[in-house]
């Protein structure tokens, strides 16, 4: 089942998501649907804030970037069949430069923007069997599971742009909160009065 993607606004948006116990109810279906839900929307990643649930959960299937021409042969092997469910992940430690990536974001349709992020990230979290693992990641597939894990803490990307910038696309984002925005998959907008 494909879930609406939650709009930028929506309050859910904005909480640090919580630990999942292993017996929490149906766990397995809303990982599917949200890998539907991810897939139908043509993204890379999806967290289960974005469809409205606040759980530590996202999932990131990074394999179309592997495709870059221009990536180094370490981070073409990190990304070829990188398709990962993080079950309440923490962020260990981030290290390297902070580089620029144009980053997007299924709650904030047809906003792109500039986003420095350091290049190293290591990361503990539960597969979708509850085993546990902890992994350092470079490079895209880092810059991915940054921006996955921002949203279950609360953060998205138009957070870490500049002042200016913020002020450049307010009004955009106001527009995307009341639904006044043309895209192709279902979603559901805190502002939109009526129906849908
Ligand atoms: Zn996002």
């Amino acid at each position: 089942m494909i879930y609406p993607v939650v709009a930028y606004g929506d309050p859910v948006l904005r909480k640090v998501a919580k630990d999942i116990p292993q017996d929490y109810p149906k766990l397995k279906e809303i990982i599917e649907n949200m890998w539907e839900t991810m897939y139908g929307a043509s993204g890379v990643g999806l967290a289960a804030p974005q469809v409205g649930m606040p759980l530590r959960l996202f999932v990131i299937d990074a394999t179309p970037f592997a495709d870059d021409e221009e990536l180094t042969e370490e981070e073409i092997n990190q990304l070829t069949g990188f398709k990962k469910v993080f079950i309440n992940a923490q962020i260990e430690e981030e290290n390297g430069d902070e580089w620029a990536f144009n980053e997007g974001c299924l709650s904030i349709p047809n906003v792109r923007e500039d986003v420095f992020r350091p290049e190293e990230v290591t990361i503990s979290y539960l597969d979708e069997n509850f085993n546990k693992h902890t992994e350092t990641y470079t490079g895209l597939a880092a810059r991915v599971i940054q921006h996955e894990y921002d949203h279950i803490e609360g953060i998205l990307f138009t957070d870490k742009l500049s002042s200016l910038k913020k002020r450049l696309i307010k009004g955009k984002l106001a527009n995307i909160s009341k639904g006044k925005v043309r895209v192709d998959y279902r979603m559901r907008f805190p502002e939109l009065k009526g129906r849908r």
